[in-house]
């Protein structure tokens, strides 16, 4: 799709915004009969985007504009506003695939980048639940019936050759943002950037063994190669919890500015990562010790269960019935073609699972080197001991993206998680 974007396109603040939904009457009669009594607040918090609440006598929503460049940095870096049509794509596309796991679609305006949904209340961003120590008892059912369903009904083993290549088609000018997930994911941790940071002066001597590390550098290059030449299903592209909504009992997935075709690995180790990124951080938080460890046990077993559940769900989709072009069921006829057919797809998981791995891997690294932190590591205040959480998750990390074959189950990754919960770096300064 192109278009020019920027024709109508104008930044709607507060009373340009009021009178502009005054104008669409669904939107009107959600909020009810007073804009003038319309309560407007600006709440984004992520790096990209404007994000304004408005609530009326009736009702709220959720109003969220793309600027033409990224929010957290400025003018100086212009960001195509046509990434608010891909979300806006991607949002349509997942409601589809797993209804009631993302916010419902109210309105869209293309060339003022802008959509309307539904306001999610009282739901929090999960990431800073986790920060917290608090568990959500809902969230493995429902990311991984998200993904299962997002994934496998977008891949070849779905669709037919026309309609898989129809939707990398749809999404393949989204290729600024995957150009940020490019170069801040896969390339600049492992070299001096300028945005690069990290906590200094006690992982100096980390970040400088890593822009040394060959071995690692090799893998960071096989992924990123697989990240932009594998166009397997409709990523989210930006799977983390910040882009996850919730309350004990409901789930929501929200933000996929960054959907594009690509390898699903991407997707579920970004669930995964941050998971174990939670883990690693629970140690530096404080809170009663015992309370601590409960929630680590907690998120271990998250981890585990949200890989095993989503391999299971995957696989049921598949065994059901799977009319995609991809594994031609007349190859597969009979007693014997059906056990080699099964046989397969658990290779097929196998060969998932370590794609999940190493990326995973990767957005560990990213979040402890790169230009993007997160609120689990960075809330910890003492900076000594933030970076001995941090250690410890890159440690971790390393194994998983360099040695990718000793991790072959998920209990193999918990358990040198655990194993690395207490271990004592050696940092600089
Ligand atoms: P960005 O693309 O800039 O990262 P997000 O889509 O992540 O923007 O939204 C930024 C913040 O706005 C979220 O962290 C959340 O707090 C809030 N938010 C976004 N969508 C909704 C919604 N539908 N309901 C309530 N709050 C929302
Ligand atoms: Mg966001």
């Amino acid at each position: 799709m192109t278009g020019d974007w920027a024709g109508d396109y104008r930044i709607l603040h507060e009373a340009d915004l009021r009178d502009y939904l005054a104008g669409v009457s669904e939107l009107k009669a959600l909020l009810g009969d007073e804009p003038s009594s319309w309560e407007i607040t600006e709440v984004g918090d992520g790096n990209l985007n404007l994000v304004f609440i408005v609530k009326g006598a009736r009702g709220g929503i959720a109003v969220k504009q793309a600027l033409p460049y990224v929010r957290l940095v400025g003018e100086s870096w212009p960001l195509p506003l046509s990434r608010a049509h891909y979300e806006y794509l991607a949002l349509s596309r997942q409601a589809e695939l797993a209804p009631g796991l993302v916010p419902a679609l109210l309105h869209h305006n293309e060339a003022l980048a802008l959509t309307v949904m539904e306001l999610l209340e009282p739901h929090i961003i999960m990431r800073k639940g986790l920060v917290a120590a608090t568990r959500y008892p809902r969230f493995v059912d429902d990311i991984t019936t998200f993904m299962a369903q997002t994934l496998f009904f977008t891949s070849d083993l779905a669709l037919s050759a026309a309609e898989k290549k129809q939707g990398i088609a749809a999404f393949a000018g989204n290729h600024a943002l995957c150009k940020i997930t490019e170069d801040l994911i896969f390339t600049d941790p492992y070299r001096i950037a300028e945005q690069n940071r990290w906590t200094s002066p006690y992982l100096d001597g980390l970040a400088a063994e890593l822009r040394e590390d060959m071995d690692l550098h090799i893998a960071i290059s096989r992924l990123k190669l697989k990240f932009m030449a594998s166009p397997e299903a409709l990523l989210h592209g930006d799977l983390h919890t910040g882009s996850i909504m919730v309350t004990e009992n409901e789930t929501r997935v929200i933000d996929p500015e960054f959907a594009f075709y690509g390898p699903m690995g991407f997707d579920v180790g970004a669930v995964l990562a941050n998971l174990l990124m939670a883990y690693f951080a629970s140690s530096g938080h404080e809170r009663a010790p015992g309370d601590r460890r409960a929630f680590e046990t907690w998120l271990l077993e998250t981890v585990e269960q949200v890989w095993n559940e989503f391999a299971r769900k995957f696989l049921d989709l598949w065994r059901a019935g799977a009319e995609g072009d991809g594994y031609p069921v007349s190859l597969f006829a009979g007693e014997k073609g059906a056990a080699r057919l099964e046989a397969e797809r658990q290779a097929y998981m196998r060969r998932l699972f370590a794609d999940t791995v190493g990326f995973a891997a990767a957005k560990i690294i990213r979040r402890i080197f790169g230009l993007a932190h997160n609120i689990d590591f960075e809330l910890i205040e003492d900076p000594q001991a933030r970076a001995t959480c941090e250690a410890r998750a890159v440690r971790l990390a390393r194994a998983m993206m360099v040695e990718t074959a000793a991790f072959p189950t998920i209990a193999d990754v918990t358990g040198a998680a655990r194993k690395l919960r207490d271990w004592m770096p050696e940092l600089s300064g």
